[in-house]
């Protein structure tokens, strides 16, 4: 471990060390060559994503090569088979780049998730997706697939194909290269390097292009990315939860952390999730996504000194040290605090990180996420709520929380003196909420929404 010590506005955060070795689940590397053949409240609270949701059945897995290695590629909807010719519309095609997409969820910031199909005389001759930042695009998973079947084809893509040289050569160039006659695409690039350059390079080689088939959908499917490319900031998103007579509750529903939960499937999507220390003072282990293969997120668990609470002296109190049930997961977890004091030598054992900080505040740990090339970060209201309340005030103050993610619990409590909504009802001001949407998860209700500041 390293303790690292600065003062702010002068802080150098360092880069945390994380495993390069994680792909998406169903995507391998082989070290064989092998050849291609194929509402309002008070203050609007607020929302969550069915990005992760799986939507494609599974077919027989897909041989992609790409340097000497190959990657298998699970399809979804018809393959090259000869009883799938159908007279599918652009909207069908651009579904199924979306349900390819999907399958590297978690894994490609800062880079978008993309889908991209080959179709030719009604059928789907080719299709990848982009598995990892670094690695090929979807694009070429899918004109590889096609091979010699994409001349003349129509390619399908759910964001811009890219123009610019970047740690891979431009897509642009590849399908031009591979003659495809037409190229659909969901939504333009929000990238300045990207935004219409791409499209225009296609229609000087003479391609047919058409934008916007799906584009609502296919927006979001990258919000965050999109947001992280207009605002220069990482999305951020409030979770918390309520009892159904609206009081705070410091707990989660019983299967919502299982395989399919929504809270699994948020820790799958999200680049980082804000923890309070105090959480893993109990038998609470470091949450992690149980979705098969997920890319867990950076666990950025947040300790402050609680010497002012009640005039506890620094190094007398247990209350500063950092708690140590973290379990065996070591992996992917940073600690923030601004106790010097608070550094235990355990979670060095453990190569845990700890940054001592002058002050905790969102606009460092925004900035710390945005370098590491993070679209995505959640805020996970549990906890002392004396760790949150200035960053939750914060978030809404400078209109950097975009979004709520709230569980409604099936219980009726009585109200609690630990309430982290306390800071947030307090503020003087009415924020409206859009897209608000509900759904159910075992016997919780989800509710989602955006703040619209
Ligand atoms: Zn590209």
């Amino acid at each position: 471990m390293q303790a690292h010590l600065f003062s702010l506005p002068h802080c150098t955060l360092p880069l945390p060390r994380f495993p390069n070795n994680a792909y998406p689940s169903n995507f391998a590397i082989f070290q064989q060559p092998h050849h291609s053949s194929k509402l309002s409240f008070n203050v609007g609270l607020n929302h969550l994503l069915p990005k992760s949701i799986f939507l494609g059945k599974t077919l027989p897995g897909l041989m992609s090569s790409y340097g000497g290695h190959v990657g298998v590629v699970v399809q979804c909807g018809p393959s090259n088979g000869e009883s799938d010719v159908g007279n599918y519309d652009d909207g069908f095609y651009m579904k199924k780049c979306v349900e390819l997409a999907r399958k590297a969820v978690g894994f490609t910031s800062p880079n978008p998730i993309v889908g991209c199909v080959i179709v030719k005389d009604g059928k789907i001759v080719g299709q990848g997706f982009h598995p990892k930042a670094g690695q090929p695009h979807a694009e070429v998973f899918a004109l590889r697939d096609a091979g010699d079947l994409a001349e003349n084809a129509t390619a399908y893509v759910s964001l811009e194909p890219c123009n610019h040289f970047g740690r891979t050569p431009p897509c642009t160039e590849a399908l031009i290269k591979a003659k495809v006659k037409k190229v659909v695409v969901g939504m333009v690039d929000p990238n300045p390097l990207v935004e219409s350059k791409g499209l225009a390079r296609l229609r000087d080689a003479g391609i047919e292009v058409v934008v916007g088939v799906e584009e609502e959908l296919c927006k979001s499917l990258n919000e965050a990315f999109v947001h992280r490319m207009l605002t220069g900031k990482p999305l951020l998103t409030l979770r918390y939860s309520l009892s159904v007579n609206g009081n705070f509750s410091d707990l989660l529903g019983d299967r919502v952390t299982e395989c399919g939960g929504y809270y699994s499937r948020l820790l799958q999507e999200y680049d980082a999730v804000i923890l309070s220390s105090s959480l893993f003072s109990g038998k609470v282990s470091i949450p992690a996504s149980q979705e098969p293969g997920a890319n867990q997120p950076l666990r950025i668990i947040i300790h402050k000194d609680a010497s002012y609470l009640n005039k506890i002296p620094k190094d007398a109190s247990y209350l500063n040290k950092i708690p140590l049930a973290v379990n065996e997961v070591s992996d992917k977890v940073i600690v923030f605090t601004d106790n010097e004091t608070a550094t235990a030598p355990e979670l060095a054992k453990k190569g845990i990180e700890t940054v001592i900080l002058d002050q905790i505040n969102l606009d460092v740990i925004l900035d710390y996420c945005n370098r590491q090339g993070m679209c995505s970060v959640l805020l996970d209201l549990r906890g002392n709520s004396s760790e949150y309340e200035e960053l939750v005030k914060e978030g809404i103050q400078k209109k950097n929380i975009s979004k709520f993610v709230t569980e409604i619990l099936p219980i009726w409590n009585r109200g609690s003196e630990i309430d982290l909504l306390i800071p947030v009802k307090s503020l003087d001001q009415v924020i409206q909420v859009e897209n608000l949407k509900s759904k159910g998860s075992d016997q919780n209700v989800i509710i989602e929404g955006h703040f619209k500041f």
